[in-house]
């Protein structure tokens, strides 16, 4: 093991929809609570991109927005795909990484439990046919199956990987060295809980401040941040009622709300 740096981009932190969402009276976006004139509040659909210290890569999530994340954040592709559940808003953008392809020029790997991966190929079955450079119009991946409780190694990273409750369904969590990702989850087990405690930077779904039935609300994080007790605590999967300023603004010290664009390293023991 040695001691590395983990950097994350975010490249999306909204909710299913985006903010704004499509709408409004004028056309324009319906923007809720958020400052239309306030940069941060504009948020594709949340993922991330995990890199190790000799520049690998991992994806989490390929959403519909995609192709504006990855250019928009100067990532040119990335090395493999972890999916945290099979939602619209978490896969709809698969057919956006050929890119990824030509540079590896290999399938890409990706990481997802039996049925997510299943259900991800009933929607992108072409991309789950045996894939040689000769197929550049179609991107070409290779089904990794996991599970919760697994200990993955990805890219040179060292995942833990976890159930969460998300409503009508279970998404994976992770946790990697000092840093974990809980996007789309309502509720977490104690083992869960334990799993994260101490974690140096913990990224957060917190959809609203109201309670949901399938997204955490602030009031739940505060309450999951008491028994995990992270140095820094970022929101994300943000819906259009989450305000970035007024969250700078009221928000406990340690806890911020995240914003496309955001990035951060986080030190400590990742890799092998
Ligand atoms: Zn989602
Ligand atoms: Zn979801």
């Amino acid at each position: 093991m040695t001691d590395s740096t983990l950097t994350v981009t975010v490249l999306g932190c909204g909710g299913s929809s985006g903010v704004p969402l499509i709408g409004g009276a004028d056309g324009r976006g319906v923007w809720g609570d958020c400052d239309p004139d306030e940069p941060r509040n504009r948020r594709t659909r949340s993922s991330i991109v995990m890199q190790a210290p000799d520049g690998r890569r991992l994806l989490v999530d390929t959403g519909p927005d995609m192709r504006n994340q990855l250019i928009a954040n100067g990532i040119p592709y990335a090395d493999a795909i972890f999916y945290t559940h099979a939602h619209a808003d978490h896969i709809a953008g698969l057919d956006d990484v050929r890119p990824f392809n030509w540079a590896l020029e290999r399938p890409i790997e990706v990481f997802g439990t039996e049925a997510v991966l299943a259900e991800i190929r009933g929607r992108f079955d072409y991309a789950f046919r045996p894939w040689t450079p000769k197929d550049a119009f179609r991107p070409g991946v290779e089904p990794r199956f996991i599970k919760a409780g697994d200990r993955l190694e990805v890219v040179g990273l060292i995942l833990d990987v976890f159930e969460q409750d998300h409503g009508k369904l279970n998404s994976l969590g992770f946790r990697c060295g000092d840093f974990a990702y809980c996007t789309d989850v309502v509720s977490l087990t104690d083992e869960v809980l334990s799993l994260l405690g101490g974690v140096d930077t913990w990224m957060v779904d917190c959809l609203q401040m109201k309670p949901h039935s399938a997204h955490a609300w602030l009031d739940r994080v505060l309450e999951w941040r008491e028994r995990i007790r992270p140095r820094r605590t970022i929101l994300t999967h943000l819906g259009p009622f989450m305000d970035w300023a007024t969250l700078e603004r009221t928000l406990p010290p340690g806890i911020e709300a995240a914003f496309d664009g955001l990035t951060f390293a986080v030190p400590g023991q990742i890799a092998f």
